[in-house]
């Protein structure tokens, strides 16, 4: 086999959010293949073979690429609507024009979300794609064609709800799928999808929407269907006082011990929002290794309250960041998450001792690596981890007269991205797609957006 072709990286500054976040004020970083072979202070040592490249990267910082925990990729084409109203009022709004989404509506709704992510820094994506209307074709399919097409790594949360108005859930009766077809579908998803390897591109999660749209019955039996395929279990879990509400009256207890009774709770699984946890759930998600998606914008938007972050991470629950879909983020960037989680945590009980730069590049990078369950792969630079990492460009305008680039990165404005490669592979160019044409995306996001709104006015 022909050696490994070798990139190098050099005259940069280098956060490599490792378990010491050690970090080189000049550095440089050697790539070999899809992998990191070495990195350290100063110039790449002399004498390298197989270089086939060589980045000066004077004015860069260099961090491990930004995961994303937490996504609706179809509410693309759904953003700006219903703009003035709380979680459970917005979806009661949305899902009647989401029952009508197809393949097509969601091929483009993916392009758009990945392509707003991966040209922001985020070189692993995630969707939780919960909506699968009868006949609407293979969506599962077009959307991990479209995360494969830009060259982003890429978890499927394959979702499922069967729990509708009839049933006492929030979704329309024809927006739901059967119990059975759910796990069918899912189980046939993970099988053709799924790939367990270490520089695995494209893997599949179980995840059942939330507590008010899916039967007791199909989140027990999905935790079995993920333990017995050996993937991961995501879903949605204490996003507001509503749900919680909800919770008491439908199952006699809070979210947190009905996720626990389900089989629900485990180092398999990663849940998104948990903004409403006391202290005896947070104990119980550090108990037992339960993951948090970290949705800072979301939750302001849809005034959902403030997750205890701080709290989670002296507890030991592992955190990473999520845009969330975007019909409740219309910004669609990870980046800039960075920031607001920063900032939103500091308005919360611990005031300026909640986060700092450092943790919240962390939660954006290793954080989220190992919520997915991947951070023996990616979310830090170290030899041997796959080469998956950001050049954020802070010498312009925006950050050049602060002096820490971490403290720029996360408290300036966002940070132009120079290149971003993805498995050893370049995906974006000075703010650009390479794999993709963002113009063509737009267009056909403006037109399937009109399309779905056309035929939601039909009723
Ligand atoms: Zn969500």
């Amino acid at each position: 086999m022909a050696a490994d072709r070798r990139t190098v990286i050099e005259n940069c500054s280098i956060a490599t959010v490792d378990a010491q976040d050690t970090e080189y004020g000049n550095g440089h970083v050697v790539l070999a293949g899809n992998r990191i072979e070495s990195l350290g202070a100063g110039r790449a040592p002399d004498g390298l073979e197989n270089v086939e490249r060589r980045i000066d990267a004077t004015g860069h910082l260099v961090t491990p690429g930004l995961v994303n925990t937490h996504h609706h990729f179809y509410q693309w084409i759904t953003r700006g609507l219903a703009t003035d109203h709380n979680l459970f009022d917005w979806l009661v709004a949305l899902y009647p024009t989401w029952a009508r989404i197809d393949e097509q509506m969601v091929r483009a709704a993916a392009q758009g979300s990945l392509a707003m992510m991966a040209r922001g820094g985020v070189t692993t994506a995630m969707d939780h794609h919960y909506v699968f209307p009868k006949g609407s074709g293979d969506l599962s399919g077009a959307i991990i064609g479209a995360a494969r097409d830009m060259g982003v790594r890429f978890t499927l949360a394959r979702g499922s709800m069967d729990r509708s108005e009839k049933d006492g859930g929030l979704p329309p009766d024809f927006a739901v799928e059967t119990l059975e077809g759910a796990l069918a579908a899912t189980e046939q998803t993970v099988g053709q999808h799924h790939d367990a390897s270490f520089d695995a591109m494209t893997q599949v999660a179980v995840a059942p929407c939330s507590p008010f749209s899916v039967s007791t019955e199909l989140m027990r039996q999905g935790a079995e269907l993920a333990r017995r395929l050996g993937v991961r279990l995501h879903t949605h879990g204490s996003e507001t006082v509503e749900e919680e509400k909800f919770c008491h009256e439908l199952f006699g207890m809070g979210p947190t011990d009905y996720f626990e009774s389900t089989g629900w709770l485990g180092e398999d699984v990663w849940m998104a929002h948990c903004v409403h946890m006391n202290d005896s759930d947070i104990d119980a998600f550090a108990r037992t290794g339960t993951g948090v998606a970290h949705c800072p914008s979301s939750n302001a938007r849809l005034a959902a309250g403030i997750a205890r972050v701080p709290d989670m991470l002296r507890a030991g629950v592992p955190v990473g960041l999520g845009v969330d879909g975007t019909a409740s983020n219309e910004s669609g960037e990870l980046h800039t998450e960075l920031r607001n989680a920063l900032l939103i945590n500091r308005l919360g009980a611990h005031r300026e001792a909640a986060l700092n730069a450092r943790q919240a590049l962390r939660l954006g990078t290793h954080g989220g690596a190992q919520v997915l369950g991947r951070a023996s792969q990616i979310g830090s630079l170290e030899p041997g981890k796959l080469a998956d990492l950001v050049l954020w460009k802070l010498d312009t305008l925006a950050h050049a007269s602060i002096a820490d680039p971490v403290t720029a990165l996360v408290f300036g404005a966002a940070a132009p991205v120079t290149a971003s490669l993805v498995n050893g592979r370049q995906i974006v160019e000075d703010g650009r797609l390479l794999h993709a044409d963002e113009d063509a995306i737009a267009r056909s996001t403006r037109e399937e957006a009109q399309r779905l709104a056309r035929i939601a006015a039909q009723g």
